[in-house]
């Protein structure tokens, strides 16, 4: 079995860096723009990749690749039999706009906007327009 690639970097994403992240199912969320900082199904946040992994389309029978988040994993699972995944982080406040979050201190709107200047700069930076990877 290949092992996945991790989703790409951000000084903003809070998600397992070395892990690769399942994203929300567009059943119920409009598709996420590549690129774009969205909460995963481990309920961190992880840079939506040009190929967005759907669950539901490429892993019928649960079988994940290598590589991929455990705690995306046990969410997919207990999603799949009708469980609420919960967040078992402290609840800290917001640094930049003082609301209430387990984002350790940046809540998750404060880290996507964070996130789209940094990655505008980045790509405005790069000569290939694709943000040049710093991990
Ligand atoms: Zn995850
Ligand atoms: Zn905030």
């Amino acid at each position: 079995m290949t092992r996945i690639e991790p989703n790409p970097h951000s000084p903003y994403a809070d998600a397992d860096p070395d892990a690769r992240h399942l994203l929300p199912s567009p059943i119920f969320f409009p598709d996420p723009q590549p690129g774009a900082l969205a909460l995963a199904a481990c309920l961190r946040l992880a840079v939506v990749p040009a190929e967005t992994l759907r669950a539901v389309h490429t892993i019928p029978d649960g079988v994940f690749p290598e590589g991929m988040c455990d705690a995306c994993i046990n969410a997919f699972h207990a999603e799949m039999a009708g469980r609420d995944v919960v967040d078992d982080r402290p609840c800290q406040t917001c640094s930049a706009c003082g609301s209430s979050t387990r984002h350790d201190g940046l809540c998750a709107l404060c880290r996507q906007e964070a996130h789209a200047r940094w990655w505008a700069e980045q790509a405005a930076a790069s000569t290939t327009g694709e943000p040049r990877p710093t991990a």
